[in-house]
């Protein structure tokens, strides 16, 4: 059963205007109330870049917290347009990053490019949402934790500060499909994660590991036998604040 600290992240991909504040703040009283606070989780909401500095200071001191989507992989100011520099998160007030989501992976993001990303993201004392995740093909060659493995390898180092990262595994088929991995599954992956990652970098506790791809309000009761699970990662349910804190609801019912 649901037990120790589960994190809520809400990933908006390209979604919202200033005016969307208004759904975080109905999350944010439904805590504010006392209705779905007995529990102990965190809600972290990810909107995008244009939106950052508003909701960060929106939201500071609220039970939400704020992350950027994704970061460049050069620090500070520079010759790049269109980009934005962990540097610059930090200097927001915004304490989480994703980084390595499977969109941002397909549109041209490499192990390398990433492995720079956590790097300067951690050297801003920012945490880190790690995405890592098989595809179809890597599913039915039954390869799904050899890619896990190496997405982990190439990308973290014993001496980081693994308090600092969270790893969300995304099955690269389950994101926005409607298809979830069975519970025997997740539980044997979630386990593997923790296990790995434990042994691998060195670690004196275990890695924090969220799962994401298609979670709702209905299937999310499904979710609650993996004990593992120290969360969620919801992509287009995060949109909507009676879907979210539904989510949230059915988890602790
Ligand atoms: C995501 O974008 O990380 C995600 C899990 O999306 P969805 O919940 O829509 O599958």
């Amino acid at each position: 059963m649901a037990s120790g600290l589960k994190y809520f992240v809400g990933n908006w991909k390209m979604f919202g205007i200033p005016t969307s504040f208004k759904i975080l703040n109905r999350i944010n009283s439904n805590f504010v109330k006392n209705k779905i606070n007995k529990e102990n989780y965190k809600v972290i909401i990810a909107p995008p870049f244009t939106l950052l500095h508003d909701y960060s200071k929106r939201f500071k001191n609220k039970k939400i917290l704020i992350s950027a989507q994704n970061c460049f992989h050069k620090d500070n100011f520079g010759p790049h347009t269109g980009n934005i520099s962990p540097y610059m998160i930090k200097k927001l007030g915004i304490k989480f990053v994703i980084i390595g989501h499977s969109e941002s992976r397909a549109s041209g993001e490499n192990d390398n490019i990433i492995k720079e990303k956590v790097y300067l993201a951690l050297k801003n004392n920012l945490n880190i949402i790690f995405c890592i995740g098989e595809n179809i093909k890597d599913k039915r060659r039954k390869k799904t934790l050899i890619v896990l493995r190496k997405q982990l390898t190439k990308v973290l180092k014993r001496n980081y500060n693994f308090k600092k990262i969270i790893i969300a595994y995304e099955p690269v088929w389950s994101i926005g499909s409607g298809k979830i991995p069975t519970a025997n599954s997740l539980i044997h992956i979630t386990a593997f994660l923790k296990k790995f990652v434990k042994k691998q970098f060195k670690l004196s506790h275990l890695p924090k590991i969220l799962y994401g791809g298609s979670v709702d309000k209905k299937n999310i009761a499904s979710f609650k036998s993996i004990s593992d699970l120290d969360g969620f990662l919801i992509g287009g349910a995060s949109k909507s604040s009676k879907n979210f804190i539904d989510i949230i609801k059915n988890f602790y019912k």
